[in-house]
This record gives structure tokens, sequence and C-alpha cells, in this order.
């Protein structure tokens, strides 16, 4: 028996985790999104110290790197 989130789809064993999601999880609406991974908030200060904590070498090469010049042209025929 599974519960999946009828809001996001996410697919819980118990009862109580989907209670749990959708009141704490779901429920709420984060503003901030971290544009390095899945990575939301509500708040700024939050995702501020993701950031720090977790990609403070990859955000200053994400902000420091110019414009991806990969060429991949991906046309399937
Ligand atoms: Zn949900
Ligand atoms: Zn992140």
């Amino acid at each position: 028996m599974t519960y999946p989130c009828k809001n996001c789809g996410k697919v819980y064993s118990y009862y109580s985790s989907l209670a749990r999601h959708l009141k704490h999880e779901c429920g709420v609406e984060p503003k901030f999104h971290c544009p390095l991974c899945p990575y939301r908030t509500k708040h700024k200060s939050s995702l501020n110290t993701h950031l720090n904590g977790r990609h403070m070498k990859l955000w200053s090469e994400v902000h420091t790197l110019p414009n991806g010049n990969k060429t991949s042209s991906s046309d399937g025929n």
C-alpha cells in the first residue's frame, strides 16, 4: 500500500508520512530555488546558507563561467 501525494505525485509508504509531507512540504510554497540542485526554500537566507554550504565552489564557478559554449547539435532525424 502506498500513499501518493495528489499534489505533486510523491509516493509514501505510510499515511503519516504523506500527512507530514502535505503539511510541511507540499503545503508550503518555496519561493527560492537553488539553480544548482532541486533544493527549494521559503527563505532567501536559507538558500544562501545552502549555496554557501553545499555549492560554495560550484556556485562561484557558475557565476564566473561565461555562457556555456557547448555546441551540441542534437538534430535527431
Ligand atoms: Zn506533495
Ligand atoms: Zn543546491
